[in-house]
């Protein structure tokens, strides 16, 4: 599957904010925001005056780079979206989130969403008993996620939990850290999501 392999912290800078796209170092004063809070290459630090159309541009931009997606897969959760009856905007971030990568990441069980497809990709989860190895799987209110047992006891995934175990979980995602599984209460709501997105410019931007 095609996914972006240059430097992630260009990201961030690009939309001149924290993506947390690196794991334990966005927490940490190495952050590239932190040291440089201006975007990359030569004309990163001159004054731009942005249109309607580059702030709505910018904004849908800003929610792929977040999830980690390719604008056909962004592209398909929009169309989903809209199909759905609700507000589009929360509806596609709702989508987004519902992503196993990203649940996977918010669980702690990963420190960044890149970190999480690539476990989810090698197998190391189960749905409801069943082993999921689709990053862009779609979880749904009662599933129960669970970390597979080759990956319970090993040491990196021992190191991965005390890493993040300060980073809250969800309220619409309930941990028991006994079991190492999950159980998804309901889908989120918009104010249980915390992306840093303004859902309705990227709806103004796919409607024109
Ligand atoms: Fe973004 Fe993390 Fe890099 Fe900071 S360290 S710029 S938050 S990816």
């Amino acid at each position: 599957m095609a996914r972006y392999t240059d430097a992630v912290c260009k990201l961030c800078r690009r939309e001149g904010q924290k993506l947390f796209l690196k794991g334990s170092r966005c927490y940490t004063n190495k952050c590239a925001i932190e040291r440089r809070a201006y975007a990359p290459g030569q004309h990163g630090q001159g004054r731009k005056k942005v249109s309607e159309y580059g702030l709505q541009l910018r904004e849908k931009q800003k929610a792929k780079r977040y999830y980690g997606m390719l604008e056909k897969q962004f592209h398909k959760y929009f169309l989903m979206a809209e199909r759905r009856r609700g507000v589009t905007g929360e509806i596609l971030l709702q989508i987004c989130e519902s992503r196993l990568d990203n649940v996977v990441y918010l669980l702690g069980w990963a420190s960044s969403r890149a970190q999480a497809r690539q476990l989810v990709t090698r197998g190391h989860f189960a749905v409801n008993e069943r082993k999921v190895n689709i990053p862009s799987y779609l979880i749904k209110a009662g599933d129960v996620i669970a970390v597979r047992a080759a990956l319970i006891d090993s040491d990196a995934m021992k190191e991965i939990i005390e890493t993040n175990s300060g980073r809250p979980v969800p309220q619409w995602l309930s941990l028991d850290d006994t079991a190492n599984e999950a159980k998804v209460l309901n889908l989120p709501l918009r104010d249980q999501i915390d992306a840093p997105v303004q859902e309705q410019l990227i709806v103004e931007l796919y409607s024109k």
